[in-house]
């Protein structure tokens, strides 16, 4: 056994008792290599991190190019740093023009916390509202959003000012008031299982913010980048947020993260107290430059025309299986299995076969897929056989199919 794999456990905190104890020594393109040179199909991109895949050239030139030329500097609000200038001008290029400000952070549960102390600074309110079986970060805040008691409960008191409504459910808009300060949606719920929202309860939900004077704050930290086809999840809907959550995949493989409104909701963080959010690493130019790198590619590319067509294939090769009602949009896909055991074993077999994949915080009957935006065909069409023999139990079939 390798020194690494005695001292995992050891070093390093953990937090399951049963770890995949995978152990990837390089990436390249959509792939990883084990220290044996063995070679693994990454179908989680980390979690919807990696759009461009590992190391795409461009991000590494950019990575490069910014540590030579200057690593990090008092990132928030008083240098000029043109790596967040450029960057922040790419971001809202794509966005509505209400939302035309930027903070940068450095998670998405950072992005959450941001959203949160600007929704109570600038509405003066404080009840804050959340979807069930939302997941919107590790943090005291953002665990606050969560409804599921068993992620939350060992770490109360968390925020007691938080409501919680049905996803897609336009009834429960009732409870937003005008006490409301906030209500956070992920327009694709993520640890739910890759729940795409209907386009009548964002409406409805966009209306009812309107009318009570409440924020509506998309947490695209997981849907956006590109992930379902268009640049942001919200642009298959005829709704814009007021604040708009980004993370994950916007530092293309390096921590950042954002919170995004307009100048004028922003104006808030720097009046009363000033410094009203503050951040030592958040904006870092290292890693702004590999975001605008990373933006650069997934826009002036053709990744977002392709993404229908490669959820398409996986929808066609798993139905020759007889995997079908599969959820999610482009590539963000929940595929059914029989139970959470059965999830757990169809990942392990996967793993052995060269395929890595992923279950759900919430919904344990399902699979997860989420792989690079680039994947190719015969990548898809590999991952599918893999998986198809998983799920359907062949698994001798698929230590051949390695
Ligand atoms: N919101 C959503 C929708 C997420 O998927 C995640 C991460 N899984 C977060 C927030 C929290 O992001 P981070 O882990 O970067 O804090």
């Amino acid at each position: 056994m390798s020194w690494e794999r005695t001292m995992f456990k050891k070093y390093l905190a953990q937090t399951s008792p049963e770890p995949m104890m995978f152990e990837p020594v390089r990436a390249e393109g959509c792939w990883f290599y084990d220290r044996n040179g063995k070679k693994y199909l990454d179908l989680i991109s980390g979690i919807s991190v990696s759009a461009l895949g590992h190391c795409h050239p461009a991000v590494v030139m950019a990575v490069q190019h910014q540590s030579r030329t200057m690593m990090h500097a008092m990132v928030y609000g008083e240098f000029i740093l043109s790596p967040q200038l450029l960057l922040a001008r790419k971001i809202l290029e794509t966005l509505d023009a209400g939302l035309d400000n930027v903070y940068f952070v450095n998670s998405g549960s950072e992005a959450v916390e941001g959203a949160i102390k600007l929704a109570y600074k600038y509405t003066g309110k404080r009840e804050l509202i959340s979807c069930y079986n939302a997941y919107h970060g590790s943090s005291t805040g953002a665990l606050s959003l969560m409804s599921d008691t068993y992620y939350s409960e060992g770490y109360k008191p968390l925020l007691s000012n938080v409501n919680h409504i049905h996803f897609n459910k336009v009834a429960d808009l009732e409870k937003i008031s005008t006490s409301t300060a906030a209500v956070f949606v992920e327009p694709i719920q993520g640890e739910a299982g890759y729940l795409p929202a209907e386009q009548k309860f964002l409406r409805a939900l966009r209306e009812k913010c309107t009318a009570t004077g409440a924020l509506l704050v998309f947490d695209e930290i997981q849907s956006g980048m590109g992930r379902t086809g268009k640049f942001w999840a919200h642009h298959h809907y005829d709704v814009v947020p007021d604040i708009l959550l980004s993370a994950k995949g916007l530092g293309g493989g390096l921590p950042l993260g954002a919170f995004i409104s307009s100048q004028k909701i922003m104006a808030t963080l720097s009046d009363q107290p000033i410094l009203g959010h503050i951040t030592t690493f958040g904006g870092n130019p290292v890693c702004c430059a590999a975001s605008l790198a990373t933006v650069q590619e997934i826009l002036e590319g053709c990744l977002l025309d392709a993404v229908p067509d490669k959820e398409q294939l996986f929808r066609s090769q798993l139905s020759k299986f007889g995997i079908e009602r599969i959820t999610g949009k482009g590539l963000m896909l929940g595929i059914p299995t029989r139970s959470f055991e059965h999830s757990k074993k169809v990942v392990q077999t996967c793993l052995n076969a060269g395929l890595i994949t992923d279950w759900f915080l919430y919904e344990t009957n399902k699979l997860r897929i989420s792989p690079p935006l680039n994947i190719s065909k015969d990548e898809i069409i590999f991952a599918c056989e893999v998986i198809g023999n998983a799920l359907t139990g062949d698994i001798d079939k698929v230590f051949t199919t390695a």
